[in-house]
């Protein structure tokens, strides 16, 4: 017997009309490329939206097709977020960090039919447009005055030019909510980069779940700050669930550097952010510089990489702020786990607190996750053993755009088809899941794994230390052993042998790096993250001294 409820499908539309009508004067501040400050209200973004929806009709953009976007965080970026997908095409967010003969092969792969790009990325738009055919309009986000003139780009369209022809009149249509509304490459470190594709029901249920109290815990009464770029997982699905909850939206635009964001979260009052841990580093040393505080901000989200305990301890102790570790994967829409600590926890000593705040946390509602052996066996939920990661839920990918890579899912025992994410993780209990490395980063010395994050948070409590990454290095007797990669912080000069002292005690001994390595900067991928295999390639021939 089905139930008596109606079949109202889950539709990215719905968000933005829910927020129209009962916050629609709620703000939306921006800072754009132009170089100053941007206000807009829910109300007004949905009414531009509905024009971008007839600007697209205009152009021929129909069911399902891909429009894709080179740009920062910004509200004609949000409207881009909610006009393609609302009028039923498919918003295609493409990472601008990423070298331009990826984004031309991206845009091919996808079949791409618009491009729309912040100023920031003309260069970019004229590298590539030759290399892309299928591209039959690029279009600039910016108004008539600040078009670029002498650009050799064919069919270049002016975005505030294109909505001003169209009325506000759109209704926006109904269809089955399983079609696709956006779509994210992972970044492809290993081969090509491969598309997740979300649908409108995977997008609708992410925002519901990531909303609650103990995930993201969005409200009416937040300003929230997106750090993590509309580009990469549609910044953690901060754009949709500040629209359902009524939250004001600040967007930073391109200025990501600590004096900014600083700036910008005190002007706003902004109450949460949200970002990886490189971002928090740079705002960190600016308001330690400084002596700068935080009047309104009460909670940061961190993620996309491990959040270093040392941070988390200033962020809370220094700043009086709630840091909150998560975790997820392009492939998961993006958010699998959020920390966030039991009653039972709170009368547990700081250092017991800081312990279990540091892990990546528990699943939200509508993840499901295990960690299994090599032979593919469930492993105990005791905190201590550790394994595959593999999750399964109504926002994890079944497979990549157009197939590629194959069949990603494995099937247990049960005929249960799980994703395996790639990562290496403890689960205890409570059920509080700990990454203990990517499977590629774990460092396989004699047998023993060695988690490159627990050598790197060590090195990061060291008050001398501003980055650190460990990788694998060849070694005659144990296969590999770790090498510590160290960035000083400015004007101090701790050495190898300091460094390596304040290990003792810290971990296991023969978890203690074989060697440091100092060095100027540690390079970065396109989502933030460091790149350990340009690194394991930079000290592929490093002779540690016990080898
Ligand atoms: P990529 O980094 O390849 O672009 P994603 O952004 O999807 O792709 O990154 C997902 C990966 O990032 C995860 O599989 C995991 O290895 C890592 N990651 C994400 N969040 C965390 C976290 N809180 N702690 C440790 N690792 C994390």
């Amino acid at each position: 017997m089905l139930g008596l409820m109606q079949d109202v499908p889950l539709l990215v539309s719905s968000l933005i009309k829910h927020a129209d009508r009962h916050h629609g004067d709620v703000e939306i501040v921006s800072r754009r490329v132009e170089g100053d400050i941007h206000r807009t209200t829910y109300r007004e973004l949905h009414a531009r939206a509905r024009r971008l929806a007839n600007a697209l009709e205009a152009l021929g953009v129909g069911m399902s097709d891909r429009v894709a976007t080179l740009a920062w965080n910004g509200y004609r970026h949000m409207e881009l977020y909610y006009g393609v997908a609302g009028k039923g095409a498919v918003v295609h967010t493409i990472n601008p960090r990423l070298p331009a003969e990826q984004i031309a092969w991206i845009t091919q792969h996808a079949d791409d039919m618009l491009l729309f790009f912040d100023l920031t990325f003309l260069p970019i738009v004229e590298a590539i447009a030759a290399q892309c055919p299928t591209v039959k309009g690029w279009v600039a986000m910016t108004d008539a005055a600040h078009m670029p003139t002498a650009a050799a780009i064919p069919n270049l369209l002016c975005y505030e030019d294109l909505l001003a022809a169209q009325s506000e009149r759109y209704e926006w249509p109904t269809f089955d909510e399983r079609l696709a509304s956006s779509m994210c490459y992972t970044s492809g470190t290993t081969g090509n980069p491969k598309g997740a594709l979300y649908s409108h029901r995977s997008t609708l249920l992410h925002t519901f779940a990531v909303a609650l109290p103990d995930a993201l815990s969005f409200g009416a009464r937040d300003a929230i700050l997106p750090v993590v770029p509309m580009f990469h997982v549609n910044a953690w699905g901060i754009p949709y669930a500040a629209a359902m909850v009524g939250a004001k939206l600040v967007f930073p635009g391109p200025a990501l550097d600590g004096k900014s964001l600083h700036a910008l979260i005190e002007q706003e009052k902004v109450t949460v952010s949200a970002g990886v841990p490189t971002v928090w580093q740079g705002l960190l040393a600016h308001m330690e510089q400084n002596a700068l505080r935080f009047s309104t901000m009460r909670r940061t989200i961190v993620g996309g990489a491990a959040l270093p305990p040392a941070m988390l301890r200033t962020f809370e102790e220094k700043y009086g702020v709630t840091a909150i570790h998560a975790w997820g994967m392009t492939e998961l829409s993006p958010v699998g786990t959020v920390c966030a600590p039991r009653p039972k926890h709170d009368d547990g000593a700081a250092e017991e607190q800081l312990r279990v705040k540091a892990k990546q946390g528990r699943a939200v509602f509508g993840v499901d996750m295990k960690i299994v052996d090599a032979a593919g066996k469930d492993l105990p939920w005791d905190g201590v053993a550790f394994g595959d990661l593999l999750v399964r839920g109504p926002w994890v990918v079944s497979g990549y755009f157009r197939g590629e890579g194959g069949d990603p899912l494995v099937t247990d025992a049960a005929g249960l088809a799980w994703f395996p994410t790639g990562d290496v993780a403890t689960i205890d209990a409570d059920g509080y899941m700990q990454i203990t490395d990517r499977s590629k980063d774990v460092i396989k010395s004699g047998g023993e794994w060695i988690s490159s994050i627990d050598i790197e948070n060590v090195a990061l409590s060291h008050p001398a230390v501003a980055m650190s990454a460990c990788i694998g290095v060849a070694h005659p007797k144990w296969d590999e052993r770790p090498l510590l990669v160290v960035v000083r912080k400015a004007g101090t000069s701790v050495t190898r042998e300091e460094i390596l002292r304040h290990y003792e005690g810290r971990v296991a001994k023969w978890q203690i790096p074989d060697d440091v390595a100092f060095v100027d900067a540690i390079p970065m991928g396109a989502t933030g993250k460091m790149l350990k295999n340009r690194l394991r390639e930079q000290f592929r021939d490093h002779r540690l001294p016990t080898a």
